[in-house]
């Protein structure tokens, strides 16, 4: 059996541990998005969905930093 982080924010299918929707819709807001150590917030996208969380960026964990990445809304 795969041995999961049970600190990840999501399960082994993708989905949003809290509210079990698809990581996708869901959208990461840094506070300061050129120093994520201060980490941000993260909130489902689906309709009538309350899903928050409180972020802090483990910048060490490689695969959630890209994740992250794709999930960040940069200002292009
Ligand atoms: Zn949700
Ligand atoms: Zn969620």
């Amino acid at each position: 059996m795969n041995k999961h982080n049970p600190d990840a924010r999501d399960d082994e299918n993708e989905n949003c541990k809290v509210c079990g929707h698809p990581f996708d819709p869901h959208v990461v807001i840094a506070y300061d998005s050129n120093d994520l150590a201060k980490g941000g917030e993260m909130r489902c996208q689906v309709e009538d969905c309350d899903c928050f969380q409180t972020l802090s960026f483990d910048l060490s964990d490689k695969e959630w930093t890209k994740k992250l990445d794709s999930l960040l809304k940069r200002p292009s």
